[in-house]
């Protein structure tokens, strides 16, 4: 035991210790913390869609009698957690995306681990940037093929990558996150598709933080940029924008077929309650247009804010980068006293002296929120 003791000591001496924090309440872009109401400036639902009362209200009142509207599905969906409402969820974002076929996830997180160690096998390889998330990175650990971490955003030292160790392997897939989710910035996906096909490798994009953000269906920055069709795998999470949960992989049939047969995430899990994908494929199917707008809102808010605060970020996501753990643990402290409710992200999150403030901005926020927020900042810590 005093192995573990002396660890947690380390992260206590580093301010890097995580504790859950007391949420009592959230609604629309604020949360009650400790009895303390503060403007959630730490929120993943973009679109401010999950506290939405009147939606949840107006989804109970026409489904509760469905079959679906059921709290367990009690099984994987190979033996008896399937319905019909899954299979309609996954043509939902067939068609959004214009791809073949896609296959539903629990979490953004098995998602990204079951996808690449499924396809990735000994004699494999994976390009994987030095910033992606930590569910990529635990899908090539898992995997049994090789994998090379490039720069973040570096497409030269990627092509260095792969021009000398492509030709050693099989199979080769390029990983990348499209909006990052400590920085906010974007990878160039036009550049990752010239090199994927170039040295014939497979293109994975995570678009957990762009879907319902970017592009004109809201599918992210490989929509927006009219390079779906260059994509071969695209995972999106709907614990996010879309105020619900799972994952959804979007690729061609071959793929999704592979990944029915050898995805362990995906085999050896209980499905999701089907009142949760009923609720995704009602805000999908009948609520399009206000996830439209709140996209149109979150994205004049963001650029609004990229003048005020220059920022590497080109998106909704916006680090305030402090360096020293202590030192943006206080700041955080001081901007929730003055009530935003902002949250320190230290090492291992992030690179060593690069300790953050997250932003990530929600639709529903103003322009002027934002102003008083980094006028209360500057006198601090700017
Ligand atoms: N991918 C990225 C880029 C993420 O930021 C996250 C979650 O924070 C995930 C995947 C995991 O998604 P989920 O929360 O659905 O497990």
């Amino acid at each position: 035991m005093q192995n573990y003791i002396n660890e947690l000591n380390k992260l206590k001496e580093n301010s890097s210790f995580r504790t859950i924090k007391n949420i009592k309440e959230k609604f629309s872009k604020y949360i009650i913390v400790d009895d303390k109401k503060m403007l959630n400036l730490s929120s993943n639902d973009y679109l401010n869609l999950s506290t939405d009362k009147d939606l949840v209200l107006e989804f109970v009142d026409k489904y509760k009698n469905k079959n679906e509207f059921i709290l367990s599905s009690a099984s994987a969906r190979l033996l008896t957690g399937n319905s019909s409402e899954y299979k309609r969820l996954e043509n939902n974002f067939s068609s959004l995306s214009s791809k073949d076929a896609s296959l539903l996830f629990n979490t953004g997180y098995q998602c990204n681990q079951g996808v690449i160690s499924a396809l990735i096998s000994k004699g494999d390889c994976i390009f994987c940037d030095k910033l992606n998330h930590a569910s990529i990175i635990s899908g090539l650990k898992l995997s049994q093929g090789d994998h090379f971490r490039y720069r973040h955003l570096d497409y030269d030292n990627l092509e260095k990558q792969l021009s000398e160790k492509r030709k050693n392997y099989k199979n080769a897939l390029i990983v990348s996150e499209s909006v990052f989710s400590m920085d906010g910035d974007i990878a160039d996906i036009k550049k990752l598709v010239e090199l994927k096909k170039k040295y014939n490798c497979l293109l994975m994009l995570d678009e957990a933080h762009a879907f319902g953000v970017f592009g004109d269906n809201l599918f992210g920055v490989a929509q927006e940029n009219n390079l779906l069709d260059e994509i071969d795998i695209i995972t999106i999470t709907l614990g996010k924008s879309l105020a619900s949960m799972g994952a959804i992989c979007v690729s061609n049939r071959v793929i999704i077929d592979y990944l029915i047969n050898k995805a362990s995430t995906f085999i050896f899990s209980t499905a999701l309650p089907s009142i949760n994908i009923m609720w995704s494929n009602f805000l999908l199917e009948e609520k399009f247009k206000l996830l439209k707008e709140k996209k149109e809102k979150l994205n004049s808010l963001f650029k609004e804010v990229h003048k005020i605060y220059p920022t590497i970020s080109s998106s909704q996501i916006i680090p305030v980068i402090i360096g020293d753990s202590l030192k943006t643990k206080n700041t955080a402290l001081f901007m929730q006293d003055r009530g935003y409710y902002v949250l320190p992200i230290n090492p291992p999150t992030v690179p060593l002296n690069t300790s953050r403030l997250r932003l990530s901005l929600t639709s529903d926020i103003t322009k002027d929120e934002m102003k008083d927020f980094f006028e209360k900042l500057k006198n601090y810590a700017l």
